[in-house]
């Protein structure tokens, strides 16, 4: 079997059956990020810890990117393999918003307030082989698994 490594540490529980996005709260005033910051961007306290965000959230705003984006994205894709994707901001469970890669690639897939689920996807191999794995949103309606 395929080992599969996050894109970076930190940004979701891995291995995990069910995956969670993971975040920082600010100990002193309670503000979230995500990603986990070590300084809150609102008090600039330093006393934050990680929290799970969950693998629930809304849809805030999307678009499509629709042609290979410029270095430093480094997927195994070229201009004649590459495949359109949505981007996204979705609003989590406390109010952060994450930006991500989303499933759906047509705009009348995707709907502004709509239910997304995280899900983990195959990104690319790296030198040794291993699958570079990392998070993205899905309708979450859209489950079948
Ligand atoms: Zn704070």
């Amino acid at each position: 079997m395929t080992h599969q490594v996050p894109i970076q540490e930190g940004l979701f529980s891995w291995p995990a059956e069910q995956p969670q996005l993971l975040g920082s709260r600010c100990k002193n005033c309670g503000e979230t990020a995500f990603p986990a910051q070590r300084e809150c961007r609102k008090c600039s306290g330093s006393d934050t810890e990680v929290v799970t965000l969950g693998d629930h959230g809304t849809l805030w705003t999307w678009t499509i990117q629709s042609f290979m984006p410029k270095t430093p994205y480094n997927s195994d894709e070229t201009e004649e393999t590459f495949r359109p994707y949505g981007v996204g901001y979705v609003e989590m469970p406390g109010g952060v918003r994450v930006e991500s890669r989303l499933l759906e690639n047509q705009p009348d897939e995707l709907e502004i307030g709509m239910p997304m689920q995280l899900v983990i996807e195959p990104f690319r191999k790296d030198e040794a082989g291993n699958e570079i794995v990392i998070f993205a949103f899905r309708r979450a309606d859209s489950e079948n698994a």
